[in-house]
């Protein structure tokens, strides 16, 4: 809980974080419950991420976020792993605290609660079966553990089918280049999630050929994990064949306001932030 007494910080360490929309859509909360907090773009490289987060020790620190590449590396460097960061392997925010024994870092996974509060508006839970998932890093950790707690099927396709029968023990794995395993794997999925960066850099690159999407059930939820741009080339393609689908917008939203949450112990006030992200009418 935040005290009120001096101004405190938070920031988003990452390598390259300028990009990074939380800055906006964090600061508006903050201003908006009244909270004496600067939240900053701290620009990370790998060699400097142990002494930035010894500093997060400080006390006029609340905590932070952490985004690519730092959020596997981050983990060791703290004193507590919540149990969904351990399930997925992966920590976004870190929570600073005072306990009897001295100042505590705690590693949390906000994107896993994002993502399932950002599906559950498009969705429900008890409609999916099977989900597959588009590649194999953190953010498909993510979304497999979606699934889990929907207690879904999961199938990951990535672009090095070998690498990720390595990293991902258990879970079927599909070739993302080989069509006929993709197809056979969209044929049964109520939902696609691409957790893959494709479709970033460039407005017309998709993680798979987009006539495979003809593959899926006609009421199969498309979402993409990208929010810039906003509407990726697959959700276009999506909502061309008449198929349900989002970006990854909502997401953004709910794995900060969860880390909101987590900071200040307050409620996050989800239309600030929303707004603060341009977001007008619907995603
Ligand atoms: P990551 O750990 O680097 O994993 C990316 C995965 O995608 C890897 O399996 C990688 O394969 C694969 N991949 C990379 N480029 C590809 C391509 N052109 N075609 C097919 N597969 C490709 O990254 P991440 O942290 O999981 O993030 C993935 C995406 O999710 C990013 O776009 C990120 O912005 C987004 N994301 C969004 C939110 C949100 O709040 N909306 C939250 C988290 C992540 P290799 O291992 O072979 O390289």
């Amino acid at each position: 809980m935040v005290s009120g007494d001096s101004a405190r910080r938070l920031g988003v360490i990452g390598h390259p974080v300028g990009h990074s929309r939380s800055p906006a859509m964090q600061q508006a909360a903050l201003d908006a419950l009244g909270i004496e907090a600067v939240y900053e773009l701290w620009d990370t490289p790998a060699d400097q991420l142990a002494a930035r987060v010894a500093e997060l020790r400080r006390p006029e620190y609340l905590g932070a976020n952490v985004t690519i590449p730092h959020k596997l590396a981050v983990m060791a460097l703290l004193d507590e792993i919540a149990p969904e960061a351990r399930a997925t392997g992966a920590a976004n925010t870190i929570v600073r605290s005072e306990t009897a024994d001295g100042v505590r870092l705690a590693g949390h996974n906000t994107d896993v609660a994002g993502l399932e509060r950002a599906l559950a508006e498009s969705t429900d839970a008890a409609d999916v079966r099977h989900v597959l998932v588009l590649g194999a890093g953190g953010a498909a950790r993510a979304a497999l553990a979606v699934a889990r707690r929907w207690n879904a099927m999961a199938c990951v396709a990535a672009r090095d089918a070998a690498k990720a029968r390595m990293t991902l023990r258990g879970i079927a794995i599909a070739d993302l280049g080989d069509r006929d395993e993709l197809a056979a794997a969209l044929s049964t999925a109520d939902l696609l999630i691409n957790a893959t960066p494709a479709g970033m850099a460039s407005q017309d690159e998709t993680p798979l050929a987009p006539e495979l999407l003809a593959a899926l059930p006609g009421d199969a939820f498309v979402f993409d994990m990208i929010y810039e741009p906003p509407e990726t080339a697959l959700v276009r393609a999506a909502r061309a064949r008449g198929l349900r689908a989002s970006g990854g917008l909502p997401m953004l939203l709910y794995q900060g306001a969860a880390a909101f949450t987590l900071w200040t112990g307050h409620e996050a006030p989800i239309a600030v932030m929303r707004a603060a992200l341009g977001i007008a009418g619907d995603w």
